[in-house]
């Protein structure tokens, strides 16, 4: 089964708690994958690595970030995937090998693991995991080069898909991004430290300025002995087409990714869809938390009213145990209640961000119905999804996308709302600046994939 890498990257250097800086980094991260976490710190006397399943919170403790010295470290938030619960996949991952030690995590998924692989292990390699980087890094152990920068863009040129990776060396701390730039990685300084991150947010934790994104294509080499910064683009270049799914629904709103501002982008979704699918409404509800910014745009722009009428608690962990004598599925009320006062005799315009395999949202519309709401007109701030990403975003296989095999009557009959409406792809399109739909990833919405899934 194709192993799938959601999840956030942070990396930093010439900051002398390296380790604690990206454990805040991490934390600030931690949206983008709960399963496992790991940082990789680098001193004079080498690199020295932990990771283990788990929040960032527990992984780490004082003592553990004690173990992690040095002036540079990367570290890694993975979600759990489609690859299930697989320890041995956390990230980074650490070898010593012809280029001394190197450290290496990456968000994204590679199109071509497989053959790859296949090869790999047919050459006599052998994998302690499924993930990626171990593949990645065993090209980089085998390709004809001299020396570790050109060793890693020999391997960047036998993979596909997408990856934003950083890389801690003996001497550097390399950051690349795909020539896609599927997934987004952005560049911050804090005096002469350096640092990267998947989103902005982790900059501001940790007081670094945000100066520009990492370059679809670009790869950007920091010498952790000079601190001198160098750039260059090694692969062909081609079209950028970052993944506009970050926008959607992945990033935090009060991240800038792709140097936009999520906030303001999900807000002019749900303008743009509360102008393209009105309706006569008492009341506008986001599905906390992924609605929230296109229900204030909704709301914004329709003048009907905005209120939490489904309240989220924040403290839901990654297993729940039920009671063992009643026979009752908790489901999404473990998660999600509605605030019933709010809700009863209302017709309520309940937005949210996507609709995957439309299970949740029946579960929502029915809650907010049982908690007394007259209509119930579901709001999707994306066009529907239609087609599995290949890219790095967790979606199941396009069978299981409800969009890919119901119609919009078929959906809302589902679903039981009185009346549903999406965001139009052009719409998205809009929102995000897109003049001519070129400029980003839409392949969830229409299937034209940038690169063929392998
Ligand atoms: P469903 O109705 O079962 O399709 O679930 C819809 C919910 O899944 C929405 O609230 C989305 O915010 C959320 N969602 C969308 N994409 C993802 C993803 N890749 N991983 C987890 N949840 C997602």
């Amino acid at each position: 089964m194709p192993f799938r890498d959601e999840c956030g990257v942070f990396g930093i250097c010439h900051q002398a708690e390296a380790s604690r800086q990206t454990y805040l980094g991490l934390y600030a991260l931690q949206h983008r994958g709960q399963e496992a976490a790991g940082i990789c710190s680098g001193d004079e006397q080498g690199l020295h690595l932990h990771k283990s399943q788990g929040y960032v919170a527990d992984v780490f403790t004082e003592a553990v970030l004690d173990a992690l010295p040095g002036d540079a470290a990367i570290g890694h938030t993975r979600y759990s995937t489609t690859g299930g619960n697989v320890a041995s996949a956390a990230h980074p991952f650490l070898i010593h090998g012809r280029f001394g030690q190197v450290a290496l995590c990456h968000n994204g998924n590679l199109t071509n693991t497989e053959a790859l692989r296949t090869r790999l292990i047919a050459d006599g390699h052998t994998f302690t995991s499924p993930s990626d980087s171990e593949v990645l890094l065993a090209l980089i152990n085998r390709a004809q080069a001299d020396n570790l920068e050109d060793a890693l863009v020999a391997a960047l040129r036998e993979t596909q898909g997408a990856y934003s990776l950083l890389i801690l060396t003996e001497d550097a701390l390399i950051a690349a991004r795909d020539p896609h730039g599927f997934r987004p990685l952005g560049m911050g300084h804090l005096g002469e430290t350096v640092a990267f991150s998947s989103e902005t947010c982790a900059f501001d934790l940790v007081g670094a300025q945000y100066e520009r994104d990492v370059q679809p294509g670009e790869m950007v080499v920091v010498s952790r002995r000079t601190g001198e910064i160098r750039s260059w683009f090694p692969l062909p270049k081609v079209q950028p087409r970052p993944c506009v799914f970050e926008h959607i629904y992945f990033a935090r709103p009060d991240s800038l990714v792709y140097g936009r501002s999520v906030m303001v982008a999900r807000r002019e979704m749900g303008r743009r869809l509360a102008l393209r699918h009105p309706v006569e409404a008492d009341l506008v509800v986001p599905v906390p938390d992924s609605g929230v910014s296109a229900a204030l745009g909704y709301s914004e722009q329709s003048g009907i009213s905005f209120d939490f009428g489904i309240i989220r608690n924040h403290y839901v962990g990654r297993t729940f145990i039920e009671p063992k004598q009643t026979i009752r599925s908790f489901g999404v009320k473990v998660k999600l209640n509605p605030v019933r006062h709010l809700l009863a005799g209302k017709r309520v315009v309940l937005v949210d961000d996507s609709i995957v395999r439309g299970t949740t949202s029946k579960k929502i519309v029915q809650m907010v119905r049982e908690a007394g709401a007259r209509e119930v007109h579901m709001r999707i701030a994306c066009p529907p999804t239609t087609h599995s990403c290949f890219y790095g975003i967790d979606t199941p296989k396009r069978q299981h996308l409800i969009a890919s095999y119901m119609s919009l009557a078929e959906i809302t009959a589902f679903v039981e709302a009185d009346t549903l409406g999406y965001l139009d792809l052009e719409d998205l399109e809009g929102c995000m600046g897109d003049q001519d739909g070129q400029n980003f990833c839409y392949a969830c919405f229409t299937g034209d994939y940038p690169v063929v899934p392998g």
